[in-house]
């Protein structure tokens, strides 16, 4: 049987870790060509020794003739580009409305929003050229709700839910799909730096963190990356072809409500 992404090439940023690990993987196995962007050169450069589908390419997503040069990466080694998953991110902690730092706003609008809606920007000349293409961005239920991050991240992500839908209207004519998805509460370096842990002692902690994770949900197992990369090879892949502008939530029911007490 073939994979539901056979022959086709894809980006995934922030690809080194966590969720964006779990999609180059993902993708991988499900026949995918994968340019795994990070800037986690040892990280990033160890998952691609795993297959020749997997390249690493140093990119900061702050930078613009990085993600340029992303873009152009996959189209010098494999001639296409079919999905740009934009999930590179992490959750700036901020402080109280009174305090909160310009510069956290900078850069968190920087790393999330700027950082999409760039390489929505650069991928859409190779996709309109080629056909089409999937655009795939990380948001979270912090764009949704009100207490689920802190506040500069939780307006980004409610930007990029926003940026989802002007681009898919936008871009609908060239065939080229725009959606996001929205993780609850995910086990990885993320979800560990909110509980004051560095990535290795995240990592050392999976279990503890993946059982605290779930406290708050309806569904009593804790998230893992691959839960959201089975969304973005659902968005991805030709099965979601009728589907653009939207928001998949994938939270165990976190947004739905609390659950009862036992
Ligand atoms: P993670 O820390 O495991 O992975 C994030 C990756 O992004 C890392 O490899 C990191 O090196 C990379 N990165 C950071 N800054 C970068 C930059 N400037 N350029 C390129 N790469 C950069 O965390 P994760 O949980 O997998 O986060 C992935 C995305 O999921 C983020 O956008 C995050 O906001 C979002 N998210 C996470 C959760 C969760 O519970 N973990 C929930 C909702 C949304």
């Amino acid at each position: 049987m073939s994979g539901r992404l056979e022959g086709k090439v894809a980006i995934v940023t922030g690809g080194a870790s966590g969720i964006g690990r779990a999609t180059v993987e993902l993708f991988e196995a499900e026949g995918a060509k994968v340019i795994l962007a990070d800037i986690q050169d040892d990280r990033g450069e160890a998952i691609a020794q795993t297959s020749p589908n997997i390249r690493y390419v140093h990119t900061d997503v702050t930078q613009e003739r990085d993600i340029k040069a992303m873009i152009d990466a996959a189209v010098e080694a494999w001639g296409r580009l079919d999905i740009l998953f934009n999930n590179a991110g992490t959750a700036e902690p901020d402080a109280e409305m009174e305090y909160i730092g310009a510069d956290v706003f900078d850069r968190t609008m920087s790393l999330h929003v700027r950082a999409a809606l760039l390489g929505i920007k650069h991928a859409v000349p190779v996709m309109r050229e080629q056909g089409g293409g999937s655009i795939v961005s990380t948001a979270s239920v912090a764009g949704i709700g009100t207490n689920y991050g802190p506040v500069c991240y939780s307006i980004a992500k409610a930007a990029i839910m926003h940026l989802t839908k002007l681009a898919a209207v936008r871009l609908a004519a060239d065939k080229i799909r725009v959606n996001c998805v929205n993780p609850g509460m995910i086990t990885t370096a993320v979800f560990g730096r909110a509980m004051g842990l560095s990535q290795d002692e995240a990592e050392e902690k999976y279990d503890v963190l993946r059982q605290v994770s779930s406290f708050a949900q309806p569904l009593p197992v804790g998230g893992e990356g691959v839960d959201i990369a089975e969304a973005v090879v659902y968005l991805g892949s030709d099965a979601a072809r009728f589907v653009t502008g939207q928001a998949l939530v994938v939270d165990g029911g976190l947004t739905a409500g609390t659950p009862p007490d036992p």
